[in-house]
């Protein structure tokens, strides 16, 4: 398992409470549901499960959310990491409309989730996407569209506007997406623990799954030191394990990513509370948090890399794109990583021998994996068909070693294309 990158402390675990850690499994027991992977996607599947009243056994190996589920930007809006003009391409125009109708089921989820669990661990509302060159009337078409085809209501503001609230000269025009939310995705991991074991549901930390074997109608799922004989088993391990199911292990790729976070600061550069991205290809993403305090994400790497050495070059991005903040002191700064499959939609299914599946969310899961959550527990709980409407993106081959270094060449092109769309405007 690849555990070395997502180890960098967090300020996320820096504001949050774990309380004792959930016991290791050390016997063999039996449960209708085995989910393995106590990350976002897997807690979701193991508290609808235990809502449906299943008996539901959930594995993890280390801790509860401590990869990219515990650390990532915690933004929450509808679609996925593939774009949904691609997805339209590749579908067609209703199916693509299903395929997004059930991403926003996964942010009305959070939202909800939220509202009824703990409010406060929401730290923002809406999202604005900012061009870095002049804007040559795609965005207002790319607005016009989704407003049309998608019932989704962006709002369009001119480069003056942007720069009210984004005080910077490298940004031009914006969309505004007051339906998106940012929160504390470490938290709101941690309330789902507590939601799911309220409901029912037993989860063991510690406890990595090491196989998984069918014994008749059963699988067994052993562990260091203990079993769970179980009908049905999920996988939600994302790329931190890609031999535990090889269908849909060898079906994706792991991607790194890196998120700082400055010391509070005053400073009148972001004048707005909710979270903001620009549209470069390679872009950064960040939002105000905490009293004042910048947190900034970027990049992606196929080979994990120093998180201080990143810190700086975030640090110069934040610095070109805001110089009136001067050298701000980072306090914290991470990597975690994620899962990506060539489509860059989620991997959501059942292989032929009966095993399930839910990984693949990219850096689009915070929606992504509440939808999976609930398709998945509805399918084996009630037999809901839904997750089918994921069938056009079954698992392929991501390529071993040769599709990391086409990831990693395919970013190298894109920053190349966004500083040539950049030197222009
Ligand atoms: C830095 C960063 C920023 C991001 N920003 C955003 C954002 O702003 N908005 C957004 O929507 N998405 C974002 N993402 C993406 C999002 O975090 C992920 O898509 C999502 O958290 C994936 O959830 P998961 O449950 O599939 O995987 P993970 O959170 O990686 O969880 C997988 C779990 O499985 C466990 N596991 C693995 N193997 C085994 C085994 N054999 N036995 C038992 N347990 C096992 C691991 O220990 C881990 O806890 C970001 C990701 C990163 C890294």
């Amino acid at each position: 398992m690849t555990q070395r990158v997502n180890d960098f402390p967090t300020w996320y675990e820096a504001t949050a409470t774990r309380g004792a850690p959930r016991p290791a499994l050390r016997e063999a027991i039996k449960a209708e549901i085995c989910v393995i992977g106590g990350g976002l996607a897997g807690l979701t599947v193991a508290l609808e499960l235990a809502r449906l009243r299943a008996n539901v056994v959930l594995l993890e190996a280390k801790n509860v959310a401590w990869a990219a589920s515990g650390r990532n930007g915690g933004f929450v809006s509808n679609g996925y990491a593939q774009g949904i003009e691609n997805i339209q391409k590749r579908v067609g125009l209703e199916a693509a409309r299903g395929l997004y109708a059930l991403s926003k089921r996964g942010s009305e989820y959070v939202r909800r989730e939220i509202a009824e669990g703990d409010p406060s661990l929401k730290m923002g509302d809406g999202w604005i996407v900012a061009l870095r060159h002049r804007d040559d009337g795609n965005l207002q078409k790319y607005r016009d569209m989704m407003a049309r085809d998608y019932d989704e209501n962006f709002t369009f503001l001119p480069a003056e506007q942007t720069r009210e609230k984004l005080n910077s000269s490298r940004y031009f025009e914006s969309i505004s997406n007051p339906q998106a939310l940012h929160f504390h995705p470490l938290r709101y991991a941690l309330m789902l623990a507590g939601k799911a074991e309220a409901s029912g549901a037993i989860i063991h930390e510690n406890t990595a799954a090491l196989s998984v074997q069918k014994q008749g109608a059963e699988w067994r799922v052993r562990t260091g030191d203990g079993e769970v004989v179980a009908r049905h088993v999920v996988h939600c391990v994302s790329s931190l394990d890609r031999t535990i199911h090889t269908v849909s292990g060898r079906a994706v790729l792991p991607v790194a990513t890196y998120v700082a976070v400055t010391e509070p600061l005053k400073q009148d550069a972001i004048r707005t509370s909710a979270a903001v991205a620009d549209t470069r290809r390679a872009g950064n993403y960040y939002r105000l948090i905490d009293g004042g305090r910048i947190l900034w994400g970027g990049s992606i790497t196929t080979r994990i890399s120093e998180p201080g050495r990143l810190a700086e070059q975030m640090k110069r991005d934040m610095v070109a794109t805001f110089p009136q903040l001067g050298n701000p002191r980072i306090d914290y700064s991470w990597a975690g990583l994620m899962a990506y499959a060539l489509h860059k939609m989620p991997l959501i299914g059942r292989d032929k021998g009966g095993q399930w599946f839910a990984t693949a969310f990219g850096g689009h899961g915070m929606n992504t994996t509440a939808m999976a959550g609930q398709l998945l527990a509805a399918a084996i709980a009630q037999g809901d068909d839904e997750y089918r409407r994921f069938a056009p993106y079954e698992p392929a081959w991501a390529g071993g070693p040769f599709g990391r270094l086409g990831v990693q060449a395919s970013y190298w092109w894109m920053q190349l294309r966004d500083r040539i769309d950049e030197a222009g405007s």
